[in-house]
């Protein structure tokens, strides 16, 4: 996943689902047999899931899917039941082996739902559950958009899967899957696995994954969708009208491709492919195996923002095929994929590019490590009885990225790269806990004074960044700040920064390190000149609204509205409320809310909900 900013004022605990009134029980004890202790799963290892026959009909009228979920199951010899995770899903009748049993759903645990306790013997082989999704699941977002088709679309990640599907939502627990599914005609079905690339009249589809995945990532979008391929692997799903841009902004993913497997091995997946989604989704992308879903924000129109695809390409290695055990080793999924991305980018469009990002990844990680307590600036989190999503940012993407940075740097890259295309060809379709990775580090790389002088204990269990943090440094970014502050000290005009001419990383490094206490006059005139309120970069956009909400530029709140209504993705949507806020705009952030909070998804709407107090009366 791609990753999002932290925010100042989110109270540690955070709503779930604003619609639902939550009690506060305390997680039920696991039991001892527990495969690895994952506080945000009920499942136990004496009875897992192993195979998934998914029958569904996706309705897009009503906003349900109606299902049944055919597990074959692995029991151990001591096995009375099989625990799966639940979250407002309406369970039917449960069989075990074709016959009916009783099942019973545990108490409503804040974040994690119902857990499924169905009666089975040790010589299970099958368990079947009949259940309707709630219309307003968590994972699932239905856009509607007036004489459009409709589009339905998941987000499973963290652990949200059990919010659409009864499953063992644990990311160390792996299953095959394959599924018919029936969505009304004229539109298509997608999923994280063997894809159709057209659709069919029936509106019937069927699909096979047969490299096994976590629940996380388990994915279903529907829509008016058209294929278009890149070459023989790899291809672009989207709408009639954004099909052919996506497919011109995409060119290099083949290469992409190419670059990654020389890097660290064979793709395991065979194919790759980018679904684009609508402005709703709340993440710049999500690495569904075989099918990353990306945001429409991505398309920038000049290739400027493919990162992100190489980001999610990389996901395909470092979370997807080595998997973190659970969501408290976050950052062995996201700082491999930031190193990773990194690398592919370098290869691609070489070291002043790729440095120009790390730097830009420095700069967020400071600002992050200046706002999250201590305490969640280890690696290695501890998430127990918060949602998961608390961990998702830059300690695990960019704190992860720097330490394995630091370790590259003081081995060498040749053995680094060794290393690592060793380490996911060797736990390939399989879990890596925080301490089983630093006993393969220390017995497979580092000898004790390297180790000793990386520091591997600072880094995975204290707060902040160890004093020797590889160093980024990019000539460009220099540049751009030594103009800047030339700029702000009136020393050089607006037309003497050659803005028309600098990347998006150079305009991004510039708004976002503007005093915003300039004169208003001043501020005001960068738009006059260069038009940042109408560019195409949402990056840039993005850094030109937090500057103009600092720095009480009103006119261009109606763009800015305008853009919010556009566009879901959490990691712009929730700084800019909450900028609103803090520059002392909160009424304005209310009266846009009001318009937006319908068209995100959970996932945005439960941060911005915490942000502004919403619906806090309600919920009382
Ligand atoms: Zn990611």
């Amino acid at each position: 996943m791609q990753r999002a900013l932290v925010l100042l004022i989110i109270p540690l605990f955070l709503w779930s689902c604003s619609n639902q009134k939550e009690t506060t029980h305390s997680v039920p004890p696991m039991k001892s047999s527990a495969l690895s202790f994952d506080p945000h799963s009920a499942a136990q290892s004496n009875a897992i899931v192993k195979h998934l026959n998914w029958t569904a009909k996706v309705d897009t009228e009503l906003e349900m899917i109606f299902a049944t979920a055919n597990y074959t199951i692995q029991t151990k010899p001591d096995a009375e039941e099989i625990v799966l995770d639940t979250k407002n899903l309406n369970i039917g009748e449960v069989r075990v082996d074709g016959k009916k049993v009783k099942f019973t759903l545990g108490e409503n645990v804040p974040y994690l739902g119902r857990a499924l306790h169905i009666p089975i013997e040790s010589s299970s082989k099958e368990i079947e559950i009949e259940y309707v999704t709630e219309a307003n699941a968590e994972a699932l977002l239905w856009v509607k958009t007036e004489g459009q088709a409709p589009f339905m679309f998941s987000q499973s990640q963290a652990i949200l899967a059990r919010t659409w599907l009864p499953c063992q939502d644990s990311p160390s627990i792996r299953f095959t899957y394959s599924a018919d599914v029936t969505v009304p005609e004229g539109l298509i079905a997608l999923m994280s696995a063997e894809n159709p690339q057209q659709k069919s009249e029936s509106g019937k589809y069927h699909f096979e994954m047969k490299q096994p995945i976590p629940a996380y990532l388990f994915a279903l979008a529907v829509g008016d969708l058209s294929f278009k391929s890149l070459d023989e692997r790899t291809g672009v799903y989207a709408t009639s009208e954004v099909l052919d841009f996506a497919h011109a902004e995409f060119q290099d993913m083949p290469n992409m491709v190419n670059v990654a497997e020389e890097l660290y091995g064979a793709y395991a997946w065979e194919r790759y492919d980018v679904l684009v989604l609508p402005g709703a989704f709340p993440f710049g992308g999500m690495e569904n195996p075989r099918l990353t879903f990306a945001t429409p924000t991505i398309l920038a129109g000049d290739k400027s923002l493919v990162s992100l695809i190489a980001h999610e390409l990389a996901h395909s290695w470092s979370g997807n095929l080595v998997t973190n055990a659970t969501w408290n080793d976050f950052w062995l999924n996201e700082g491999f994929t930031v190193y990773f991305e990194q690398r592919i980018m370098e290869s691609l469009y070489g070291k002043s590019k790729a440095e120009m990002l790390a730097t830009l990844a420095r700069q967020d990680l400071n600002a992050t490590l200046a706002e999250l307590p201590a305490e969640d600036t280890h690696l290695k989190l501890a998430l127990e009885n918060r949602n998961p999503d608390d961990g998702m940012n830059d300690i695990a993407y960019n704190k992860g990225y720097f330490f394995l940075r630091t370790i590259e740097e003081k081995v060498g890259r040749e053995k680094f790269d060794a290393f690592l295309k060793n380490y996911f060809q060797s736990h390939a379709f399989g879990v890596m806990t925080t301490e089983g990775f630093i006993d393969i580090l220390t017995s497979e790389l580092l000898n004790t004074e390297e180790a000793e002088v990386i520091g591997l204990e600072k880094w995975i269990y204290s707060p902040g960044l160890p004093s020797n943090t590889a160093t980024v440094e990019s000539g460009e970014l220099n540049k751009v700040d030594a103009l800047r502050l030339m700029w702000e000290g009136e020393e050089i005009q607006n037309n003497d920064l050659p803005w028309n001419n600098w990347s998006y990383q150079e305009r991004y490094r510039f708004l976002s390190n503007v005093n915003f206490n300039l004169s208003l006059s001043k501020i005001q005139s960068l738009d006059a000149d260069f038009h940042i309120s109408k560019i195409g970069n949402s990056e840039v956009l993005f850094a030109w609204f937090m500057l103009s909400i600092q720095a009480k530029n009103e006119a261009v709140f109606a763009d800015l509205a305008q853009f919010l209504e556009k566009v879901g993705r959490r990691k712009f949507v929730a700084p800019l409320f909450e900028a609103l806020v803090i520059s002392g705009y909160k009424s304005v952030a209310v009266n846009i809310y009001l318009h937006t909070r319908p068209f995100y998804h959970s996932v945005t709407q439960n941060t911005v909900d915490e942000l502004l107090e919403w619906g806090i009366e309600e919920r009382k």
